[in-house]
């Protein structure tokens, strides 16, 4: 049976990052149309996506590079605007009904609000939105009656295992225990950037692949899913599975456990969140789970990779602590990328970031920007 599916469009904020490619090879096999895209710099690639999708607005964060794109984009009906304000435009274009945030760092979260405030859907692949200002912006979708898709694959398996049912009693995150699963503290020490890049099942950008490998990704998560779902930190337990097909599940108060998987290819996920509730032909391989053969399950070593603890702290601690340990993961990340730190600096950093910065309890927007400011100045410091 051929169905037609009329469908709103989309805008892409972070199109020439890797889940914004992937969103656009989605858009390209459903056939939706494109009505924003929005990138920091990378104008080869966005004029060849303005072009491929005739998308009428596309931003570009910095300024120079937006004004290199208008040109290049002269002969068309595209029209490139800059920086932040530029990005925020993107984010509620005229015909777009679903925005993808797969924007990098603290930058998602205005953009996020200003669509949830224009009652759109957001795709959320960014994670500092919800692990910093989690609790603003899931007000704000309330508020406006708007919806938030999680495009993470562990968070929409979680969305899909709770679809008609009643309240779960446990999430459980997998977590593939990235590269460096398996190894001690000691050897940590010494592991390279171009060693924690490599990861084992997924595809990503290099800040999250550092983040998967320390497993502050997971940590990261924990607290996204306790937002996303309003469940007690307490009750979000994480498993590490390293074969990445099990990609979450959810125990229900009988004892029924409900488990999503597929392949791990991250436009399964991004294809459900443009789609939802409607599914539509799988956008990558299918599941061959006697190719796989066993799937195993084993409880995350937290004396070797301690961030995931840390990262419940933050949580437990509440008001601007996920800002506090985003802001000091983010710039511990990057010095140990431009290889200033060894890979065990990274929970120490944050760690101390903590332990040492203070709290506010019920913070605004700014107090939330300024506390990510705030542990990232840290860190560079303690470095120094
Ligand atoms: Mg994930």
């Amino acid at each position: 049976m051929v169905r037609n599916i009329v469908r709103g469009g989309i805008a892409v904020l972070g199109s020439t990052g890797s889940i914004g490619t992937q969103a656009l090879d989605v858009a390209r096999a459903l056939n939706m149309r494109v009505a924003a895209l929005a990138a920091e710099s990378n104008i080869a690639l966005l004029e060849a996506q303005a072009r491929e999708h005739s998308v009428p607005l596309v931003a570009v964060r910095d300024t120079r590079a937006a004004d290199e794109l208008a040109k290049r984009l002269r002969d068309t009906r595209t029209r490139v605007v800059p920086g932040e304000g530029g990005i925020r435009q993107a984010a509620v274009a005229p015909g777009a009904e679903t925005v993808v945030v797969a924007v990098v760092g603290a930058a998602g979260i205005l953009p996020t609000l200003d669509a949830l405030e224009a009652g759109m859907r957001v795709a959320l692949a960014n994670k500092e939105t919800l692990v910093c200002a989690g609790k603003l912006v899931m007000e704000s979708a309330r508020d406006h009656g708007a919806d938030i898709l999680p495009v993470d694959s562990e968070h929409s398996a979680i969305f899909q295992c709770l679809q008609g049912r009643a309240v779960a009693e446990r999430l459980i995150l997998t977590a593939s225990g990235g590269p460096f699963r398996g190894m001690d503290a000691a050897a940590l020490k010494s592991v390279t950037p171009e060693m924690a890049l490599r990861h084992p099942n997924w595809n990503m950008g290099r800040k999250i692949s550092i983040d998967s490998a320390t497993m502050m990704n997971k940590g990261f998560e924990v607290i996204e899913a306790m937002h996303l779902f309003s469940m007690p930190l307490e009750r979000i337990k994480v498993l590490v599975h390293p074969q990445s097909v099990v990609h979450s599940m959810v125990e229900y108060t009988d004892g029924a456990v409900i488990a999503q998987l597929g392949p791990a290819d991250m436009r399964i996920p991004i294809q459900y969140a443009l789609t939802y509730p409607e599914r539509d032909p799988a956008p990558a391989g299918t599941l061959d789970l006697t190719a796989v053969g066993a799937l195993t399950f084993e409880e995350p070593d937290e004396g070797t990779f301690p961030s995931l603890g840390i990262a419940r702290r933050a949580a437990a601690l509440g008001g601007t602590a996920c800002a506090v340990l985003n802001g000091a993961n983010d710039t511990a990340v990057r010095m140990f990328l431009e290889n200033r730190i060894s890979f065990d600096m990274i929970p120490a950093l944050v760690g101390a970031a903590l332990d040492k910065l203070p709290i506010e309890k019920n913070p605004s927007l700014q107090d939330i920007i300024s506390a990510v400011d705030s542990a990232s100045g840290f860190v560079e410091r303690m470095c120094s």
